[in-house]
């Protein structure tokens, strides 16, 4: 297997550290609100990931963290705090509000078919090994107190800082969106711990360095070595963390252990609806949930395997109908006749695909192509290495008592009805399709 290391700017030969296991860390959401189609496609890509490794026939530790601890939210150290402020409009504690959306992120994974991470540690719970980190790096001199109670890591310290985003410190200085804080040696450090805001009752811990609560770049610097331990294989998320986020990670955790923290950066590519930047001004963000509405969880996935993982996404009606028409061809075929003993030429081509660097469109279109060149048991393999779940009509009472209502509403000409049971059969998960005297009941 060959990935795209974002670290080296290379594809390189991946080999796990240790033999016959995989730890795998990908950031988790902050959770304050519904997860949208960017969030998605992050999971999708890692899910896949983490389904083909255990193809492979790895053992597969993979960690994705909740930010719970609000406040540090994104690149600025300022500004509203996004759990703080849900939890206002909602009149709920803080911690009300982290659990409920922690709740539905799981099922939002859960209708993609998507496979949950062996471990998900929320950060609220870790406060005590993120000070004993700071600590750390306070000790050592890689990071400093302030007068206000702020601790911020000292990126002059550390020479290789920029190294995964492939840019000089200046360069991050003067490119940089951060708001300098004027407690702050440099613009380019950034907070580790931050003092409590004044009258902050939720989500605030004591430290030594007073009241306060922890930066988010630190969170997954502590969790993710504190589960994987202090080398671990693989790094994912999206590209837009690249810098500053994972740029932050690296520093914190090699300034402590003078140890790479992770062997592979592999990040996705952004995701546009009709050809825009998802954004709350132009109020176009699509969640999960809603795209369910639209399409099935297996016309999700294939859609967004039919672009390369690192390429940009744009999620149009095109592009989700290219996953409609897929969906049908593998199922249809599936469906049918397949082939005793597989054609191994194809099932080479598939293997050699993915192996380079993920390349699910080659892949795709080749078992798109030959579905029935296959046995049933590489197809099932295949089912499962792009989590795609077929639905059986036999398994579902209330389908069978809508498809037998539409077959007498037919035979009675009774087309409306015949159109309504039709519809509901799509929202429990069948298209139908009728082959002249035949009927098929296709999973959707
Ligand atoms: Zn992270």
């Amino acid at each position: 297997m060959r990935f795209y290391n974002t670290l080296s700017g290379k594809r390189e030969e991946f080999k796990p550290l240790h033999s016959g296991r995989v730890g795998l860390y990908v950031c988790g959401p902050t959770v304050y609100d519904y997860d949208h189609l960017g969030h998605a496609r992050t999971y999708l890509t890692f899910d896949l990931l983490n389904r083909y490794l255990r193809f492979k026939g790895l053992r597969v530790e993979y960690v994705q963290n909740i930010t719970d601890v609000g406040h540090l939210v994104d690149d600025r150290e300022s500004g509203v705090d996004k759990i703080l402020k849900k939890a206002q409009e909602l009149n709920q504690t803080m911690a009300e509000v982290a659990r409920y959306f922690e709740a539905e992120h799981l099922q939002d994974l859960e209708s993609l078919n998507i496979l949950l991470p062996s471990k998900m540690p929320r950060a609220s719970e870790h406060v005590q090994d993120i000070i004993a980190f700071i600590e750390k790096l306070v000790a050592k001199g890689f990071a400093y107190k302030t007068e206000r109670g702020n601790v911020y890591f000292s990126v002059a310290k550390k020479t290789d800082y920029g190294k995964l985003s492939h840019r000089g410190i200046a360069e991050i200085i003067t490119g940089t969106r951060i708001e300098p804080a004027k407690d702050k040696r440099s613009p380019a450090d950034f907070a580790l711990w931050k003092a409590a805001p004044l009258g902050a009752k939720e989500m605030v811990w004591d430290s030594p360095w007073g009241k306060g609560f922890p930066g988010w770049h630190i969170e997954c610097s502590v969790m993710s070595q504190k589960y994987l331990g202090e080398t671990f294989d693989i790094h994912g998320s999206a590209v837009e963390h690249i810098f500053p986020h994972h740029e932050n990670e690296i520093a914190q955790a090699e300034a402590v252990t003078g140890q790479p923290l992770a062997r592979f950066w592999l990040h996705g590519g952004m995701l546009t609806i009709d050809g825009r930047k998802m954004s709350k001004s132009l109020h176009n963000s699509v969640l999960i949930r809603q795209a369910l509405k639209d399409y099935s969880a297996n016309e999700i996935r294939l859609a967004f395997f039919l672009t390369p993982y690192r390429r940009p996404f744009d999620y149009t009606k095109a592009v989700m109908s290219q996953g409609i028409a897929l969906r049908k061809k593998i199922f249809l075929a599936l469906a049918g006749e397949l082939a005793a003993e597989t054609d191994s030429a194809i099932w080479q081509e598939i293997i050699e695909a993915l192996d380079d660097d993920l390349d699910t469109p080659r892949a795709l279109v080749a078992w798109g192509e030959n579905v029935s060149r296959l046995n049933r048991e590489d197809n099932d393999k295949l089912c499962q290495i792009f989590g795609l779940k077929l639905k059986r009509l036999s398994e579902d009472k209330t389908a069978q008592g809508l498809a037998s209502d539409r077959e007498e509403a037919r035979a009675r000409g009774d087309y409306l009805t015949a159109d309504n049971r039709k519809s509901e059969l799509a929202q429990r998960g069948f298209e139908v399709i009728d082959q002249g005297e035949k009927t098929i009941y296709l999973s959707r």
